[in-house]
């Protein structure tokens, strides 16, 4: 078995719960190997993004994206996986639709659009009372 094919062997069984000693047994390999591939797991990793291999520092939280570029990028294209608890629904003012906003936002439209139509309509609606 290369080093690569252990990672990810030690990897699915770390996914599901075993600890470093039963590892070890499954795979017949030391503890110690274990426990260096396991730290190399968790500092080494691939761009969610462009898959790029990047290493983080020992220590420091795992990087999940090689650039900001990246985060940003898979952001924007994978809105519902970004962390829920910092994200809250609204309902937009104007359409009635869905929205999340980063944090306790006090955004009331789901976008500029409904933002800009909803005064208009208001400006109509005050002309009529008027
Ligand atoms: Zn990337
Ligand atoms: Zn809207």
């Amino acid at each position: 078995m290369n080093e690569n094919e252990l990672k990810i062997k030690v990897n699915e069984l770390r996914q599901e719960g075993y600890g470093y000693k039963r590892i070890a047994k499954e795979l017949s390999i030391t503890i110690g190997t274990v426990r260096y591939v396991c730290l190399e797991l968790e500092t080494t990793g691939n761009c969610k993004n462009c898959n790029t291999k990047i290493k983080s520092t020992k220590g420091k939280k795992k990087k999940l994206f090689c650039s900001d570029k990246c985060r940003l990028q898979w952001w924007n294209n994978n809105p519902s996986k970004v962390n829920k608890k910092a994200y809250y629904t609204h309902e937009c003012n104007h359409c009635h639709k869905e929205f999340t906003a980063y944090g306790n936002s006090k955004r009331l439209y789901c976008s500029q659009e409904c933002y800009i139509n909803s005064k208009k309509s208001n400006e109509v609606n005050d002309d009529e009372a008027r």
